[in-house]
């Protein structure tokens, strides 16, 4: 299961009511940021129940897409952070360091940034994070979440297995040996639960369909109105409908990286125009809930 909030909703520079680039993320207990534009730390405290997340990963360089980061940064050092954090950047941001030394700042924490490439992946026992090249103006990545595919063991059978540590290993779906005796996940497994993903497409024209397989939520960005393709196109980024011809593809379409000049922002069938606030939990049932709340349970902590 994977919950997603959106932090920030707004393309290129913040408005009154939405933030810019950023998205909460949560997955069998790790939580994490995709992107921290501005009013990343605001946004936590008004739409989540945790601060504090196990890594972030910044999509490129441009300024709405990183410029909440610093701060957040130094938030956890007033916070006294204990744990390391993972900064993974793309590999034209190594600036990034001489930032954090010109301004002086050392933390308490380790800050481990790892430089990523379209052929990187997070890996986590239970989900993991790849990326590919949009094709923006800049070098810039989007995320694809997979969430492994695994079976739930039947009770009634697990008296063929001996070595309970071959149990994990039928539950991801690989085949295990006991004694001389080969044992499949469907010998001893009563229900498949496939691969899901969740993909966010960072700044781009139209991403690819062939990323789309087994997607049950999309963040697309929709900056432009569709009668100003032309400078969707030259500035590498999409139009709202541009976005939504990738609906049919996915459960769930999120229209994020809202331009200002975007008219109508009324959701539609599956498609979901981003506020700050947005949640949505997915499962590999689909879409368990996309709806907008204010969380109070961070107040008066920080
Ligand atoms: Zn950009």
């Amino acid at each position: 299961m994977i919950d997603v909030v959106v932090l920030g909703s707004s393309g290129t520079k913040p408005t009154k009511d939405r933030n810019t680039s950023a998205y909460y993320c949560r997955c069998e207990g790790i939580s994490f940021l995709l992107d921290a534009g501005e009013g990343v730390q605001q946004s936590l405290l008004k739409y989540c129940t945790q601060f504090e997340t196990e890594f972030i990963i910044i999509s490129h360089k441009h300024g709405d897409h990183y410029f909440g980061l610093i701060p957040y940064l130094v938030t956890m050092h007033l916070l006294n952070r204990v744990k390391p954090l993972s900064l993974y950047l793309p590999p034209d941001m190594k600036f990034f360091e001489t930032l954090l030394s010109v301004q002086g700042i050392k933390l308490c924490y380790d800050l481990n940034i790892v430089y990523y490439s379209d052929t990187s992946e997070i890996k986590y026992r239970k989900f993991s994070i790849s990326f590919f090249k949009t094709n923006h103006t800049v070098n810039c990545y989007g995320f694809k979440l997979s969430v492994h595919e695994r079976y739930t063991l039947d009770e009634e059978k697990l008296n063929l297995i001996s070595d309970k540590k071959n149990l994990s290993t039928l539950q991801r779906g690989i085949a295990v040996f006991e004694g001389d005796c080969l044992i499949t996940p469907k010998d001893v497994c009563k229900t498949h639960i496939p691969k899901f993903t969740v993909v966010y497409g960072a700044d781009s024209r139209p991403i690819s369909p062939d990323l789309l397989g087994g997607c049950k939520l999309l963040i697309h960005e929709g900056t432009f109105e569709d009668d100003e393709l032309h400078l969707a196109k030259s500035k590498k980024h999409s139009c709202v409908s541009e976005a939504k011809a990738l609906a049919p593809l996915v459960d769930v379409l999120c229209v994020s990286h809202i331009g200002s000049k975007i008219r109508r922002t009324k959701n539609e069938a599956n498609i979901f125009f981003a506020k700050d606030g947005l949640s949505f939990t997915v499962s590999n049932m689909g879409i368990v809930s996309g709806k907008y709340q204010i969380s109070s349970a961070l107040h008066g902590r920080i």
